[in-house]
C-alpha cells in the first residue's frame, strides 16, 4: 500500500473566500459535483491553482479543469450561470491538452462585465475527483492570488484498476438499504464524507457494479434503492475499521430520518389490518379493476466512454431525437394541460446546468448515457431533498425526461405493455410521459408509491379523468398482477380485498353524486343568487388561457385571481414584454368588458419557485422573500410585469392584485410604480388595484389600507397557515391547518366590515370559497365575490341558490363564537342538513 502524499492547491484569484454552503446555487452548496472553496474575486485572471494539464476548457471560457498529479482533478467555475453569456467577457489563455504551471494564468475575465450581466461573480474552486483536504488558512477572509489553500491528501498512482491486492481486500457482510430513496443526496453525501476519513481504498457494491466509495457522485450513480442489498469493500491498513464503521452507517441510514435497521416488511396478502392501504387523491373518483404492476427494466449502461468528442455527438444526437419526440407528443396532447406538460419538458432539456454537468463527466471520460444520468439524477436528488413540495415534483419531471433521452442515446425502443381490461395500474412512480401515454379504455386508474397532488401526473390524470391515489405505502408493489382492487381517490384508500356490499356502495354514492352534477351543470348559467335576492359573483382561480374559457363554460362570471406565476412556471428564461402582454390579453378579450379580470402579480417564494427568478436559499422561505416583498426588491421585475398587464387595459375590468402584503409601505410603493408605468403608457385611467389579504397584519390593519385600496380578496390558504403556524404543505399538520378555524373567521370578518366601512368590496379567493359547506358562512359575513376553482363554480353557484342571507348571517355569528375547526363544520352541517334539499347538494 503506498503512503498518501500532501499536495496543495493555490488560490487561483484573489478575493474574499465565502463557505460553499453558502452559495446560490444547489448544484455547488450541496457539493454534489465536490467539495472546494468559493472565492468571491477581485482580481480578473483565473491562475492555475495547481501545475498539472487542462484536461478541459469550455468552449465559453468560464470554466476549466486541471488535471494534477495522481489523478487530483480541480474544476474551476468563474461566477453563477455564466455559460449564458456563451463566452462574452472571458478570454481563454490556454487550450486543452497544454501542461500548465502552477500560477500560470488560465483565463482573463472582465469584471465589470460579468457583473452587470451575470447571477453572480462567485467563483467556484471544486476538488472533483474528491480528495479530502485540509485548510492551510483561514476558511473566511481574503486571500492572495497564488497563496497556498489547502492541503490535499492524494494516493499514489496506482496502474491497477481493480481492488488492490486481491488478498488484502475484505468485503462486508451483504447490507439492505433502509433508506427509503436509496442512497440519494444526503445520505450518499455522509456516506462519502465518512468514506474519506480512512486512508484504505473504500468500494460500495451493489450487485456486480462497484463505486469508490468516497465519490458523492459515484455512490449516487449507483442508483440504489430501498431494500437493495449493498456491500462495502476496503483494502489498506485500516480496511478493517473502515469495514465495521461504515457497515454500521449504513444499517443506520446513514443518517437519513427515517431509515434504520430495515423493519420486517409487510406482506400485505397475509395482514388483516393491511386490506386497506392508505395515501392521499391524486385525481377524484374510484373504479373496481385488477392490479397491473408497472415496473420499468433498468437501461444498460457502460461507465466508460469512448472519445469525448463521441459521447459528446451522442448525447446531442440523443437530446435531439428527445426534443422531437416531445414536440410530437405536445402537437398530439388532448388539451393545453398535457401540451405545457411536454413544453416544459423540453425546457428543462435545454437547461444549462444540466448539461454542463454532463459536460464535465464526458470531459472525464465517462459515456454519454452515464453522464446524462448522472446530471439528471443528481439534479432530481437535490430538487427531492431541499424539502419543497414543487421542486420535489419537478424531479419526477426530470426523471421522466432524463429517461427519454437515455434511451435515445442508448437507441433503447420505448416498451409498449399489454394492458388486459380493467387495470389498475400500481408503480413506484408514472411518469408524466408514461401518464399522458395510458390507453384510458383499458386503464381505470392508477396507485403509486410517490408523487404527489400538484404534481404533473396528477394534473394529466385529472385531465384524462381517470381516477388516482399517490403517497401509498410501498407495499403496494408486492401486490400480484391480477390482484381485485377497488380504488377510492376520493378517500386515498386502495381496497384489497373489497366485499360485495363496499363496491356497491361505492357505485350508488358515484350515481348520487353524478346526478348532483348533472342538475348544477344544468343551471350553472344562472346568476348566484340566494332565495332572499342576495347576489354574489362567483368568479374563477385559473392559470392559463384555456382555464379561464373552461370557467366561462362552467358560468364563472371573470376571473377573481390570474395566478400570474403559473403562466411561465416551468421556464428558466423571463417571457418577454410581448409574450406576457399578450397572454394577459388573451385571457382579458376571452372574458370581454363587462366582467372583471383580477391579475395577482408575480407571487414566487414560499412553495412557488421560479426558475426565471433566482432566489438564494432560505430557511424559512414562507416567511421570507414571497410575493410583493421579492417584486419590491427587484422593482423592474414588477415595472415589466406592469407594462405588460397594462396593454390588456379596456379589454375587461382590469384588476391588479397585489399578494403577501404585510405593509402599507409595500402597497404605497407598487402603487407608485404602477402609476409612473400608466403614465409612461399614456393611459387617462388607472386599472383598479388591490391586495390580498393573506397576512394576519394586512387583516388586523384592514381599516388602514382600505382608504388605499380599490378592492381585497382574502388568500384564505395563506391566512390559515400564518394564523396557525401551521405550513401549508406540512403532511402532519394538514388536517388541523383548516382554514373554517375561528380564528381565520373572524379575520375574515373583520376585513369585510373594514372594507364596507370604506365602501370597497371583498373577495375571497383561497380555497375556503371553494367549499360548498363554507358558501353559507362566507355569505353571512358579507364577502362580495368568491372566486374558485373552475369545475367546481356550478357548486358553489348552486349553494348560493339554496339558501336565505339572513339565516347565513345569524349563522356567521354563531360560528364566530366557537372554539374550534371542527365546531365550525359541525355546526355548519347542521345547518345544511336542516335547510338544505341533500339529494341534490353535498360536501365537495
Ligand atoms: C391563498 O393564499 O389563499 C391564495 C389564494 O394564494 P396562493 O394559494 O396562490 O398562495
Ligand atoms: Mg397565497
Amino acid at each position: 500500500m503506498a503512503t498518501p502524499q500532501p499536495l496543495q492547491l493555490h488560490a487561483p484569484l484573489s478575493g474574499v473566500l465565502m463557505p460553499l454552503d453558502q452559495v446560490p446555487d444547489p448544484v455547488f452548496s450541496s457539493r454534489v459535483i465536490g467539495d472546494g472553496v468559493c472565492i468571491d474575486p477581485t482580481s480578473s485572471t483565473l491562475c492555475a491553482p495547481v501545475a498539472g494539464v487542462v484536461s478541459n476548457v469550455q468552449a465559453s471560457g468560464h470554466a476549466i479543469t486541471v488535471t494534477g498529479e495522481n489523478g487530483l482533478q480541480v474544476l474551476m467555475h468563474i461566477g453563477l450561470d455564466t455559460v449564458n453569456l456563451a463566452g462574452k467577457g472571458f478570454t481563454r489563455l490556454v487550450e486543452e491538452g497544454e501542461q500548465v504551471d502552477v500560477g500560470q494564468s488560465l483565463i482573463e475575465f472582465d469584471a465589470d462585465f460579468l457583473a452587470l450581466n451575470a447571477r453572480s461573480l462567485l467563483t467556484l474552486i471544486v476538488v472533483v475527483s474528491g480528495e479530502p483536504f485540509t485548510w492551510l488558512v483561514a476558511e473566511t477572509g481574503v486571500v492572495e492570488s497564488g497563496q497556498p489553500l489547502l492541503s490535499l491528501q492524494t494516493d499514489a498512482p496506482t496502474t491497477d484498476e481493480s481492488l488492490p491486492g486481491e488478498g488484502e481486500a475484505l468485503l462486508s457482510q451483504p447490507i439492505t438499504l433502509s433508506n427509503p430513496n436509496g442512497l440519494h443526496a444526503r445520505p450518499a453525501a455522509v456516506f462519502a464524507q465518512a468514506a474519506k476519513r480512512f486512508a484504505a481504498s473504500v468500494f460500495l457494491h451493489k450487485q456486480h457494479e462497484r463505486v469508490n466509495a468516497k465519490s458523492l457522485v459515484a455512490i449516487m450513480t449507483l442508483q440504489t434503492a430501498h431494500r437493495d442489498v449493498v456491500h462495502v469493500s476496503a483494502a489498506g491498513a485500516d480496511a478493517e475499521a473502515a469495514i465495521e464503521i461504515l457497515s454500521e452507517l449504513l444499517i443506520s441510514g446513514c443518517g437519513e430520518a427515517g431509515a434504520g435497521p430495515a423493519p420486517m416488511v409487510l406482506n400485505v396478502t397475509e395482514t388483516q389490518s393491511s386490506t386497506v392501504l392508505r395515501g392521499v387523491c391524486a385525481s377524484a373518483g374510484s373504479a373496481f379493476g385488477q392490479v397491473v404492476q408497472i415496473a420499468e427494466p433498468p437501461l444498460p449502461v457502460t461507465e466508460l466512454g469512448a472519445t469525448p468528442q463521441v459521447e459528446r455527438d451522442d448525447l446531442a444526437r440523443g437530446l435531439a431525437e428527445a426534443l422531437t419526440q416531445l414536440q410530437q407528443l405536445r402537437d398530439n396532447a388532448l388539451g393545453e394541460a398535457q401540451a405545457d406538460i411536454f413544453k416544459a419538458h423540453q425546457e428543462l432539456l435545454e437547461d444549462p446546468s444540466l448539461l454542463e454537468v454532463a459536460q464535465v463527466l464526458i470531459n472525464e471520460g465517462k459515456s454519454a448515457a452515464f453522464a446524462w444520468r448522472a446530471a439528471t439524477e443528481s439534479t432530481a436528488s437535490l430538487f427531492k431533498s431541499l424539502g419543497n413540495a414543487l421542486l420535489a415534483e419537478r424531479a419526477a419531471d426530470l426523471a421522466d425526461v432524463g429517461q427519454r433521452v437515455l434511451k435515445r442515446i442508448l437507441r433503447v425502443e420505448d416498451r409498449v405493455l399489454a394492458l388486459p381490461d380493467g387495470a389498475i395500474l400500481i408503480a413506484e412512480q408514472l411518469t408524466p410521459s408514461q401518464t399522458a401515454g395510458l390507453d384510458t379504455r383499458k386503464v381505470l386508474g392508477f396507485a403509486t408509491v410517490g408523487g404527489g397532488a400538484t404534481s404533473h401526473v396528477a394534473i394529466l390524470a385529472r385531465a384524462a379523468g381517470l381516477p388516482a391515489i399517490c403517497g401509498l405505502p410501498p407495499q403496494v408493489l408486492d401486490l400480484a398482477d391480477g390482484t381485485q382492487v377497488l380504488l377510492d381517490a376520493d378517500k386515498g384508500e386502495l381496497h384489497l380485498a373489497p366485499d360485495l356490499a363496499t363496491i356497491e356502495q361505492l357505485q350508488a354514492d358515484r350515481q348520487q353524486q353524478q346526478k348532483r352534477q348533472q342538475h348544477e351543470l344544468a343551471n350553472a348559467a344562472l346568476a348566484a343568487c340566494t332565495r332572499d335576492g342576495h347576489r354574489i359573483e362567483v368568479t374563477a382561480n385559473v392559470a392559463s388561457l384555456s382555464e379561464t374559457e373552461q370557467a366561462l363554460t362552467l358560468g364563472g362570471e371573470g376571473v377573481g385571481l390570474l395566478r400570474s406565476e403559473f403562466l411561465y412556471l416551468d421556464r428558466n428564461h423571463a417571457p418577454s414584454h410581448d409574450e406576457q402582454a399578450s397572454t394577459y390579453s388573451a385571457i382579458a378579450r376571452a372574458l370581454g368588458p363587462a366582467r372583471n379580470l383580477v391579475v395577482r402579480t408575480l407571487d414566487v417564494g414560499g412553495d412557488k419557485p421560479l426558475a426565471y427568478v433566482p432566489m438564494a436559499a432560505e430557511s424559512n422561505p414562507f416567511l421570507g422573500m414571497r410575493g410583493i416583498r421579492l417584486c419590491l426588491e427587484r422593482p423592474q421585475l414588477l415595472r415589466e410585469q406592469f407594462r405588460a398587464i397594462l396593454a390588456s387595459a379596456g379589454l375587461s375590468r382590469l384588476h391588479i392584485m397585489l399578494p403577501m402584503v404585510t405593509q402599507l409601505s409595500e402597497l404605497r410603493f407598487a402603487r407608485q410604480l404602477l402609476e409612473e408605468e400608466a403614465l409612461a403608457l399614456g393611459l387617462a385611467e388607472l386599472p383598479k388595484l388591490g391586495i390580498m389579504i393573506e397576512v394576519p397584519a394586512a387583516a388586523l390593519l384592514a381599516d388602514l389600507f382600505a382608504p388605499h385600496v380599490d378592492f381585497f380578496s382574502i388568500g384564505t390558504n395563506d391566512l390559515t397557515q400564518y394564523t396557525l403556524a401551521m405550513d401549508r404543505d406540512h403532511p402532519r399538520l394538514a388536517s388541523q391547518a383548516d382554514s373554517f378555524h375561528p380564528s381565520v373567521l373572524r379575520l375574515i370578518a373583520s376585513t369585510v366590515t373594514a372594507a364596507h366601512a370604506h365602501g370597497k368590496w371583498v373577495g375571497v379567493c383561497g380555497a375556503l370559497a371553494s367549499e360548498t359547506l363554507a358558501t353559507p358562512l362566507l355569505l353571512g359575513l358579507g364577502v362580495d365575490e368568491l372566486s374558485v376553482s373552475v369545475p367546481l363554480i356550478p357548486a358553489v353557484k348552486a349553494a348560493v341558490r339554496e339558501v336565505n342571507r339572513v339565516d347565513c348571517q345569524a349563522l356567521a355569528q354563531q360560528v364566530l363564537g366557537l372554539e374550534s375547526a371542527e365546531q365550525v363544520r359541525e355546526a355548519l352541517r347542521v345547518y345544511r342538513a336542516a335547510t338544505v334539499d341533500t339529494s341534490l347538494v353535498l360536501e365537495n
